[in-house]
């Protein structure tokens, strides 16, 4: 029997025996129903940059405002559907791939997603914003230093990394990729967190996908 991985399990896109089945429900109905714009909030930075805080506190503030909402976050996702990926470069992007198809069925099950995940390559955050329409991918880099990252260590990573203890770790073994043209651009090191999730609501409001008034 042929499981994931093995090579006769993988079949080329165009196989002949698999069709895409058209769904009955036109498309954005069901996001119509919900009377809102699906859209990916996507929050790439290095970790103890902030991602999962601002995260976190931009969809409370959406959640408040009747929105409907989903949180992918990378670490969490690696406890089931990505619990067989390593950190290696290629587990990192079958990582990244897998989070941004989930995220796109929820964008046509017509939610606000909200995805923290150090997502460390350019390439695939490109493929993540080429899976759904140009208007619903905002890529977010959530910033902050290196030195203050490991200054924070919220989760005493850093610390083991440098000490050769976590092989491929972001920023100390392993290779992060900033954005060059983010949708947003939040520096965490300069500004507190209720500064920077207003930042990224004001952005909702700027593109008329929340209302301005709560
Ligand atoms: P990530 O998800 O990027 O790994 P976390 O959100 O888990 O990062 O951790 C970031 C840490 O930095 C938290 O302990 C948070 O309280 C702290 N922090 C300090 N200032 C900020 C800020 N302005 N924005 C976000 N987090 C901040």
């Amino acid at each position: 029997m042929s499981r994931p991985g093995d090579s006769s399990f993988r079949r080329p896109l165009d196989a002949p025996t698999i069709r895409r089945t058209v769904a009955a429900l036109g498309q954005g109905a069901r996001a119509e129903r919900k009377g809102q714009a699906p859209l990916i909030l996507w929050m790439t930075g290095l970790s103890g940059s902030g991602k999962s805080t601002i995260a976190g506190r931009v969809e409370e503030a959406l959640w408040q405002r009747g929105h409907h909402t989903m949180l992918l976050d990378g670490d969490n996702l690696r406890f089931g559907l990505n619990k067989d990926l390593g950190f290696t470069a290629a587990d990192r992007i079958e990582n990244v791939r897998r989070t941004a198809e989930v995220a796109k069925l929820m964008v046509e099950a017509g939610l606000m997603v909200i995805c923290s995940l150090i997502s460390p390559f350019r390439r695939e955050r490109m493929l993540a914003r080429e899976l759904v329409g140009p208007d619903e991918f905002i890529e977010i880099f959530v910033d902050a230093p290196l030195d203050e990252c490991m200054r924070r260590d919220p989760k005493g990573l850093y610390a083991r990394a440098v000490a050769g203890q976590i092989p491929d770790f972001t920023g100390i073994s392993s290779p992060y990729e900033p954005p060059e043209a983010p949708e947003l651009h939040l520096r965490t090191d300069a500004h507190d967190v209720d500064a920077l999730a207003a930042q990224v609501l004001a952005e909702l409001q700027r593109r008329g996908v929340v209302a301005r008034t709560a």
